[in-house]
């Protein structure tokens, strides 16, 4: 049995369906899978949907449309053509929780006996860290601590471990865009009013993964010249607001404006660009050059696809109704997004180690 028909054969009869509409009586707002159990509603064809909710014409069915909230969040384990959407962030989401536990695990001595205490396998991570309280405060110093790192000597390994929140700022903007474009995918089917706040609250999550993504990168390369840390970290920041204010405006929060909202993104992140060159021209003998290189060549690439995908929305246009559920360009940008943010985490990592390595140098 196809999933269409599947479907089809749990479509409530029509009464039943006005009755849902009108608030009719608990038994016919409800209906049963054939195993009985299990309650649900009908999935819809973008013709029925509501203006508001039509944003893909090349994605013809399994439509959830108007439903409760409740029926919304239980929909996470089910299938409709936002399922994998909703997964691809969701998981998303999940790794780069793990990996902030596993980082604060390394500067925070209490994290880490929580995750042993869970049985995480950090055996390595808890072999670093002392309970001892001395550490822990000079741990939560080094964490708030704003200025760089103490002076490196020269040919000397491991100086200083320099300040953290950079690295944690981009973690912490990672998991809200991954987890407010999972919540906007799973609920925004529910009304009008809750589809316009998660659709500008998806918006206003892509701007700050932008605008985290920054973070890392210039601290660190510019730690020993914080006044470029200033001028390029405020401009980001700067745009970022005005980018979430401009796509605050209804306006361009319309389906039509899909290209320009994503070009107000790329904008954003290829002004990275500027500082890029910057760093590559006061760090070209750096050894790790090629490293960070590859991994923010690699980001700038996933994303860049992604987007492409997200404006054009191929493979769905080609054959309509083929990927419903699985393969639509969405689900391709969603998957680009992740492994961006992978290869980005790659550099940020790189570029603090090799901050802690050198340290800056005596003035
Ligand atoms: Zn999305």
């Amino acid at each position: 049995m196809t999933m269409e028909s599947a479907y089809e054969e749990l479509a409530p009869p029509a009464p039943a369906v006005a009755a849902m509409k009108e608030g009719g009586s608990k038994k016919t707002k409800k209906q049963r899978w054939e195993g009985g159990g299990e309650k649900k509603y009908r999935l819809v064809s973008y013709h029925e949907l509501p203006d508001y909710m039509k944003e893909n014409e090349f994605i013809l069915n399994y439509y959830r449309s108007e439903w409760p909230i409740l029926n919304a969040v239980l929909s996470l384990f089910s299938w409709h053509n936002e399922t994998i959407n909703i997964w691809t962030h969701l998981l998303g989401f999940m790794v780069f929780f793990g990996l902030t536990f596993l980082n604060l695990g390394q500067y925070f001595p209490q994290v880490a006996d929580l995750i042993g205490h869970l049985s995480w396998p950090i055996s390595k991570v808890g072999e670093n860290v002392s309970s001892n309280i001395g550490e822990v405060l000079s741990s939560a110093a080094m964490f708030v601590q704003t200025n760089p790192a103490p002076l490196a000597s020269a040919g000397m390994a491991v100086v200083s471990q320099t300040t953290r929140w950079p690295f944690f700022v981009f973690l912490a903007g990672a998991m809200f865009c991954l987890l407010s474009s999972s919540a906007c995918h799973l609920l925004s089917c529910h009304s009008h009013r809750l589809n316009v706040f998660l659709i500008r609250l998806d918006y206003a999550g892509i701007a700050v993964m932008i605008v985290v993504s920054f973070f890392p990168p210039i601290y660190y390369i510019f730690q020993c010249d914080p006044h470029w840390q200033v001028v390029y970290l405020s401009a980001i920041t700067a745009a970022g607001v005005g980018t979430v204010y401009a796509l605050m405006s209804p306006r361009l929060s319309a389906a039509r404006y899909r290209a320009h909202r994503a070009l107000l993104f790329v904008a954003m992140g290829l002004s990275g660009i500027i500082p890029a060159v910057h760093a590559i021209a006061v760090n070209w003998h750096e050894p790790r050059r090629n490293v960070t290189l590859a991994y923010e060549g690699s980001m700038a690439l996933s994303y860049l696809i992604g987007t492409a995908f997200y404006m054009t929305r191929v493979p769905e246009r080609w054959r309509p109704g083929m990927f419903d559920l699985c393969g639509q360009s969405h689900q391709i940008f969603h998957a680009l997004v992740i492994a961006g943010a992978l290869a980005h985490y790659g550099a940020a990592v790189v570029f603090m180690q090799a901050r802690d390595d050198i340290g800056c140098p005596a003035k």
